[in-house]
């Protein structure tokens, strides 16, 4: 069972499909006519991931990379490292990066310099989630699903300590769960 005296729900199931929907729409029209290759950063994006590529009107391809994030705690040690990298080249192809949530911009800094340097025709960010607060690396999202105050997040594929990514709706986890 899950314990929802941890969680406060941010936003819903319904509220997040329709803001998928929204930024599908968007990428489906600035993405007509190309070769769309849409990158997730595991673990954290792959559920946001499934439902945005099903609402992007293009024929598409996708790959995903792992790097490493905060393990079990909820302070980035602001050191990246690749987990999995990429199966297949993107040399000339407009690559589209889904990230569940940037925070300090470390991680996609980090992801996105990589990239640029594997000959892409282009590559844009889109993100569930965004924590501009935070930022101290200079990432700004193509797409932005919400921006949200400095909360710690779970749910809709994002984890604390590897748990609540099955839950369907954003929910902040009360500071006393990882302040105990
Ligand atoms: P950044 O490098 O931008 O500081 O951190 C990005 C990564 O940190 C995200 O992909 C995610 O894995 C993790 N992260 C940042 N903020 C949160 C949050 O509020 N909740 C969870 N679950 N993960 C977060």
């Amino acid at each position: 069972m899950l314990n929802l005296e941890e969680l406060d729900i941010l936003y819903t199931q319904e509220e997040i499909a329709q803001t998928v929907a929204r930024l599908g729409a968007k990428i489906t029209r600035d993405y007509e006519g190309k070769e769309l290759l849409v990158i997730g950063i595991l673990k954290g994006a792959f559920v946001f991931m499934a439902d945005l590529i099903r609402v992007i009107n293009l024929p598409l391809s996708v790959d995903f990379m792992e790097v490493s994030s905060y393990g079990d705690s909820t302070i980035s040690s602001g050191e990246v490292r690749i987990m999995k990298d990429l199966q297949h080249s993107i040399e000339g192809k407009h690559v589209l990066v889904v990230e569940d949530i940037v925070d300090t911009g470390v991680t996609l800094h980090y992801i996105t310099e990589i990239l640029k340097k594997r000959g892409p025709k282009s590559v844009k960010i889109c993100c569930l989630l965004d924590k501009p607060s935070r930022r101290n690396s200079p990432i700004v999202s193509d797409y932005v699903g919400y921006e949200i105050p400095d909360y710690f997040v779970v749910g809709y594929g994002l984890d604390y300590a590897e748990k609540h990514r099955n839950y369907p709706a954003i929910c902040v986890l009360k500071p006393s769960v990882y302040e105990r």
